[in-house]
């Protein structure tokens, strides 16, 4: 593909990017997604972003967001600091309303657009509270706690799956502002 490639916008309209197949790459400041920061362990100060709009063979409008970023947690075993690297790789389809049919494939979530444009960074904010974890923990050898209990994990899986429902719930919220 051989879009432009454009600088990070304040606010970005994901139906017209993804009509003119737009490409946005950049550092997003984090420092005041006010969500987001009470629920890590240090401040997240900035994230490379990456949107390319599209229309799939489908004739779904999408805007493909990707993101690698390391967020500082605690982990849950041995309470201690971690960075949980988030690979973020997912369709965002602007819907314009809650109601609207929507049969995604996998790698695909709805966005609440109305036909209006988001702040980005509430946008990537939301993506990023989506990939939080329900439990935050080491990988296997790397936490220091000696103990692994199987039941927290199965806990953990239904709770993740529960979370899943509804994902994007809040982007009601981006619309008010
Ligand atoms: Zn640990």
């Amino acid at each position: 593909m051989c879009s432009k490639l454009n600088k990070l916008p304040l606010r970005i309209d994901p139906h017209q990017a993804s009509k003119e197949s737009a490409l946005y790459k950049g550092v997003i400041d984090c420092s005041k997604m006010n969500r987001l920061q009470p629920l890590l362990q240090s401040q997240l100060n900035s994230a490379e972003v990456e949107l390319q709009g599209g229309v799939d063979l489908y004739g779904n409008s999408y805007l493909h967001c990707k993101m690698n970023v390391a967020l500082p947690l605690i982990c849950q075993r041995c309470l201690q600091g971690m960075q949980y690297k988030v690979k973020v790789n997912i369709k965002l389809v602007p819907v314009n309303s809650e109601l609207e049919d929507l049969d995604l494939p996998e790698g695909y979530e709805p966005l609440l657009t109305k036909w209006k444009s988001v702040k980005l960074s509430d946008l990537v904010e939301e993506v990023l509270l989506l990939e939080l974890p329900v439990v935050s923990r080491h990988i296997g050898d790397e936490c220091p706690a000696p103990l692994y209990d199987e039941v927290d994990e199965i806990i953990e899986e239904e709770q993740v799956e529960e979370q899943r429902q509804k994902p994007f719930s809040n982007l009601k919220e981006l619309l008010n502002n």
